[in-house]
C-alpha cells in the first residue's frame, strides 16, 4: 500500500482520490475549497492544511488541478517540500512544455515526474474506467501502474515526459470537433422538422458512431448543459492543442476553427456550461 499526497479534489480529482483510499491506500488531500476535503475525509481519506502537509511522508503525490498556472505554482510547493525519490504524478491537462518544465524542474531534486492526462469525464473518473496517458520514463510507469488501474480501464505509457500532454491535446482537438459536428447535425435536424431524437439515434448505429453521441446527446436535444467538463476548461485545451501544433510546425486548420467556435461559447457567457453547450454557438450562427 502507498502512501500518497493528492491536490486538487475538484470534479475529477474528488472520485480519483476516493477510489485510492478505497482501494486501501493512505491519501492525504488537499484542496483550497476546504468542502472538498471534508469529501475526501469522508471517503475514508485524511485532510492536509495545505500542499506542503500532502507531500510530507508520502511515497507518491498526485496532482489533479485546472490548469498550466496551478501546476506550476503547486508543482513548485511539492518540489519544495518533497524528499529526493518522491514519484510526482501530474495528471491535469496542461501545456506539453509544462510538463517538461516540471519535470526539469523536479529532477534536479531527485524527484521522479510522469504527466498522466486523462480522458473519460466525470463519469470516467467515477467508474474507475479513465483512460490515461502517460508520459515519462519506463521504469516510472512500471511504478505507478498499479495506482492507474485503480483509477482507470485503459493505461498506455505513451513515450518520455511531455508525450501524455500531447496525446491529451490531441484527444481534445477530436473531441471539440465531435461536438461540434453533432451540434450541427441537431440544427440541421431542428431546421427541416425531422426529429432529432429519431435521427441521432439512427447516425449512433452507423459509421458516425462515437461517444459524444452515445453519453451526450439527449442532454444535448433537451439543452442540458449542466458540466461535466466545462466550456472553460475546453477552452483551455484548444489553446494547448494550438501551441503544440506551433510548437511542432504543422497546421491544424479544423481545430483552429472549433477553438473559435469554444471561444465564442465562453464569449457568450458559456464558460461555466458543459462543453455540450457549443451546440449554443452553432444555433446563434443560424439566428435560432
Ligand atoms: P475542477 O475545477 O472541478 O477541480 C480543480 C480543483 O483544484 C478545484 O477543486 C480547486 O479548488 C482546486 N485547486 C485549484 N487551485 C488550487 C491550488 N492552488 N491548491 C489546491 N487546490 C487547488 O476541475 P476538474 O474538472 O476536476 O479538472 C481538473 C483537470 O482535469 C483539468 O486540467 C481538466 O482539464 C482535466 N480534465 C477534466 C475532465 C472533466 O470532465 N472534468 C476530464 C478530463 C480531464
Amino acid at each position: 500500500m502507498t502512501t500518497i499526497g493528492f491536490v486538487g479534489l475538484g470534479i475529477m480529482g474528488s472520485p480519483m482520490a476516493a477510489h485510492l483510499a478505497a482501494a486501501g491506500h493512505t491519501v492525504r488531500g488537499y484542496d483550497r475549497s476546504a468542502p472538498a476535503v471534508e469529501k475526501l475525509v469522508a471517503a475514508g481519506g485524511i485532510a492536509a492544511a495545505n500542499t506542503a502537509e500532502a507531500v510530507r511522508g508520502a511515497e507518491v503525490v498526485i496532482t489533479m488541478l485546472p490548469a498550466d498556472e496551478q501546476v506550476r505554482e503547486v508543482g513548485g510547493e511539492v518540489i519544495a517540500e518533497a524528499e529526493p525519490g518522491l514519484l510526482l504524478i501530474d495528471m491535469s491537462t496542461v501545456r506539453p512544455d509544462t510538463a517538461t518544465w516540471l519535470a526539469e524542474s523536479a529532477h534536479r531534486k531527485g524527484i521522479r515526474v510522469l504527466d498522466a492526462p486523462v480522458s473519460g469525464g466525470q463519469a470516467g473518473a467515477e467508474r474507475a474506467a479513465l483512460s490515461i496517458m502517460v508520459g515519462g520514463s519506463a521504469a516510472d510507469f512500471t511504478a505507478a501502474r498499479g495506482l492507474f488501474e485503480v483509477l482507470g480501464a485503459t493505461i498506455v505509457h505513451v513515450g518520455p515526459t511531455g508525450s501524455g500532454q500531447v496525446v491529451k491535446a490531441a484527444n481534445q482537438l477530436v473531441v471539440g470537433g465531435i461536438l461540434g459536428l453533432v451540434s450541427e447535425a441537431i440544427v440541421l435536424l431542428e431546421a427541416t422538422g425531422v426529429d432529432p431524437v429519431a435521427g441521432l439515434d439512427v447516425l449512433a448505429g452507423g459509421l458516425a458512431a462515437n461517444r459524444v453521441l452515445d453519453l451526450k446527446r439527449a442532454a444535448m436535444i433537451a439543452r442540458q448543459f449542466q458540466p461535466g467538463f466545462r466550456i472553460d476548461l475546453h477552452h483551455k485545451d484548444m489553446g494547448i492543442a494550438l501551441a503544440a501544433a506551433r510548437q511542432a510546425e504543422v497546421a491544424l486548420p479544423l481545430t483552429a476553427l472549433v477553438a473559435q467556435l469554444v471561444a465564442a461559447a465562453r464569449a457568450m457567457g458559456h464558460g461555466g456550461l458543459d462543453h455540450s453547450a457549443l451546440l449554443t454557438v452553432v444555433e446563434a450562427l443560424s439566428g435560432r
